[in-house]
């Protein structure tokens, strides 16, 4: 069976040996006699799968136990609304830094329930660069503070965590998440979809600190209100059960691993060997500010749209796959998280090269 390498930017590859272990007890679970996927979300072994799941999040991310792991559905996009509607509670004001089409859709959201305003964005220069804030930028009397980490279409990251005092501070690490290490308790919020590095789709993961939970807006639809997720241990509906124990295995192979430290660690690796040769290539080059590349997706251009198009075709070809960029950007996008192994970058680069040979 031939594999491809795929660097789509989600849902994404998931590591190999746990996709094995999944198809090794797809049809009886641990002796159960039954599959995961046919498991009521009331019994006692799907309970030991979520809480497991639970206790490798705090583990692993090193979580302060004044704050609640919740596992929900409807993508990081729902809770684009549940944000506001959970915690715009005071003041009613929240500010946002727009640092690419996600932040901005969260932002629009926000401005449906109350007075949403924008303190940076980086829109001027398509994204390529994350805007800078200084804690004087934001309302002090604001809600919260909301941003995203790791901006998956332009491919850049914040280095730097904002500053903002004492107002909460809320993060979307969908396409970061698990990536490297985080200091939770620098955040109120810490949230994200599963499908970039840590599942399949149809799973968010929410970090959430305890004072900031109980008082979501009446008009909350239950659903959206996170503090009925936490009372029910995220079981007040059926939750992604099968997707949870994917996320299980994936956490699992993780911290075998070594966590984290070592995580970031073959992450840095993988990024290094493909932006050293943007840097050196006389076709491709990388979009963004060296300062803010992000570890996980690497945009380039060669700044010839149809030969943008044939190295996405070829590429594919070769068993490269979805490395076309975003359609609101043009050029390619190299995804590569946490379960692209070294060797998908290493090839994938010795192809950019024979590509730029045969194409100069
Ligand atoms: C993919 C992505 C989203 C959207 O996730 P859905 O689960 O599709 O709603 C939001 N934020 C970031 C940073 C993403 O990468």
């Amino acid at each position: 069976m031939a594999r491809v390498y795929n660097f789509s930017a989600g849902p994404s590859m998931l590591p190999e040996s746990v996709l094995n272990l999944a198809a090794a007890e797809m049809l009886d679970y641990k002796g159960s006699g039954q599959s995961v996927m046919e498991m009521s979300h009331r019994s006692k072994e799907y309970q030991a799968i979520i809480d497991e799941a639970e206790s490798l999040v705090r583990e692993i991310y090193n979580v302060p136990d004044n704050y609640k792991v919740l596992f929900l559905h409807g993508g990081a996009s729902t809770q684009f609304a549940a944000i506001p509607l959970n915690f715009m509670n005071g003041s009613g004001k929240a500010d946002y830094i727009v640092s690419g089409q996600w932040a901005k859709k969260a932002y629009e959201e926000a401005c449906k329930y109350g007075d949403a305003q924008v303190v940076a964005n980086s829109v001027d220069k398509t994204y390529s660069y994350f805007p800078k804030t200084k804690r004087e930028d934001f309302r002090p009397d604001a809600d919260y503070v909301y941003f995203c980490m790791n901006n998956t279409i332009y491919g850049t990251i914040a280095k730097d965590i904002p500053d903002t005092g004492d107002i909460p501070l809320i993060a979307d690490v969908s396409s970061c998440f698990f990536s490297e290490p985080l200091d939770i308790s620098k955040f109120a919020v810490v949230y994200g979809g599963a499908q970039k590095n840590v599942a399949p789709a149809g799973l968010v993961i929410a970090i959430v600190r305890e004072d900031m939970l109980g008082k979501a807006r009446d008009i909350t639809p239950t659903m959206l209100n996170w503090q009925v997720h936490a009372d029910n241990g995220s079981m007040y509906n059926t939750p992604a059960c099968y997707i949870i124990y994917m996320c299980k295995l994936v956490l699992e192979w993780i911290k075998k691993l070594g966590g984290l430290e070592a995580m970031k660690e073959h992450n840095e690796a993988k990024a290094k060997i493909l932006y050293d040769y943007l840097d050196s290539s006389n076709m491709f080059k990388g979009t963004v500010v060296p300062e803010d590349r992000s570890l996980m997706n690497v945009p380039f251009v060669t700044g010839d749209k149809e030969l943008d198009a044939k190295f996405v075709k070829e590429a594919a070809e070769a068993g490269f796959i979805n490395l076309k960029g975003h359609r609101t950007v043009g050029g390619m996008r190299a995804s590569i998280y946490n379960a692209m192994p070294i060797e998908g970058v290493e090839k994938l680069v010795a192809f950019m090269k024979k590509f730029e040979t045969e194409n100069a």
